[in-house]
């Protein structure tokens, strides 16, 4: 595809955010069934209303040519889809000719299958995402996981080189008290550590009210055993980083609720239905599948550009009482 001058075509929004991070969900479907994340008996799209391997890569072109310099990919779990390691290659040919990094975040079921090809497709970096080293506790967060499976998947991703911080949602009363082990673990294992909180997304069948965990508070219990001191790393997400005294782990703290992070936003999401969201937390989106199908990629182009005039200032979250799913659709669907 033909390059497009940058200065006039980059991807800025009507706020001035320039938009050069793109995540793309490239399967809604999942081997766990995490309780803050999805319902036990979830509907999953038919193939057919899922972007084809070639679609997507298109449409990373597209973005590509149009200043999008990150594109992590995630799902649902990016891994149990059978192309995964061919659309990395193909999205992987850009790496040092406009696209800075490619990167993933799996739940690393399948990592010990697939750490080496992800290597050798240009991944440096990847999130995996672990909630709970013991076998119960995972089993039941999960929904059946083994989390032996994980470990054998770090153990490769290690082995085949690969970069890996570790994703962790605070849950109330159910990994609370593996905080402060998960972090001095990741210290130990050479990763680093980013803390989640729940975000009302999508019915599970359970009030994610119970568990949420404001990270406020668990900063502060990390604190009296270390101190923390912010960093300027960036990985081109949300999380805001820290020095832990005394570790060479880095923690990240990714806080949508309880300190807003929109301002300095530069993502757009791409559902494994080429639907663009702007914002995780808002409703408006644009269809690229079907102008793509219709249209090809000239039909495109102008929906991006209205994707653009529909991205929010900022989210507006809440949890408590009776406001567990702010928004009807799963972190799978959109990608985390
Ligand atoms: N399956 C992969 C995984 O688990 O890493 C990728 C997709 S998953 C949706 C991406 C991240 O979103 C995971 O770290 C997961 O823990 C997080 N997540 C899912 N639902 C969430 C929610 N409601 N609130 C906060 N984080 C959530
Ligand atoms: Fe699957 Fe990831 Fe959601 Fe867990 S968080 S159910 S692993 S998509």
């Amino acid at each position: 595809m033909d390059m497009v001058d940058p200065a006039r075509t980059a991807l800025t929004d009507a706020f001035g955010r320039r938009i050069s991070y793109l995540r793309i969900s490239v399967t809604d479907r999942c081997d766990l069934r995490c309780r803050y994340c999805m319902a036990e008996r979830m509907q999953f799209l038919p193939k057919n209303q899922v972007l084809t391997l070639e679609e997507i890569a298109l449409l990373a072109d597209l973005f590509i040519s149009r200043g999008v310099r990150r594109i992590r990919l995630t799902g649902g779990e990016p891994l149990v889809r059978r192309d995964i390691v061919d659309l990395v290659h193909r999205i992987g040919r850009h790496l040092g000719g406009g696209l800075d990094e490619v990167t993933l975040t799996t739940n690393g079921t399948r990592l010990a299958q697939h750490a080496q090809a992800l290597t050798d497709a240009g991944v440096r970096r990847i999130n995996v995402s672990l909630d709970s080293r013991d076998p119960d506790r995972f089993a039941d967060v999960t929904r059946g996981g083994d989390v032996r499976a994980v470990i054998d998947g770090l153990d490769a991703a290690r082995a085949a080189g690969l970069s890996v911080k570790i994703n962790m949602v605070a849950l109330r009363g159910v990994n609370e008290d593996e905080i402060l082990p998960m972090l001095h673990w990741c210290d130990r294992q050479g990763f680093d550590l980013t803390l989640i909180e729940t975000m009302p997304l999508g019915e599970t069948g359970e009030d994610r009210t119970d568990h949420y965990l404001p990270l406020t508070q668990v900063a502060e219990s990390i604190r009296r055993h270390h101190a923390l001191s912010p960093v300027a790393h960036r990985t081109g997400g949300p999380a805001r980083y820290h020095a832990v005294q005394g570790l060479k782990v880095r923690l990240g703290l990714i806080t949508p609720l309880t300190h807003n992070f929109c301002s300095d936003c530069n993502r757009m999401r791409m559902t494994c239905e080429g639907k663009i969201f702007m914002c995780l937390g808002h409703e408006d989106h644009v269809d690229l599948k079907t102008a793509l199908r219709e249209g090809g990629l000239a039909a495109v182009e102008p929906l991006i550009d209205r994707a653009l005039r529909l991205k929010p200032a900022r989210h507006d979250f809440r949890i408590g009482p009776g406001v567990s799913a702010a928004v009807q659709r799963h972190m799978s669907v959109t990608g985390g």
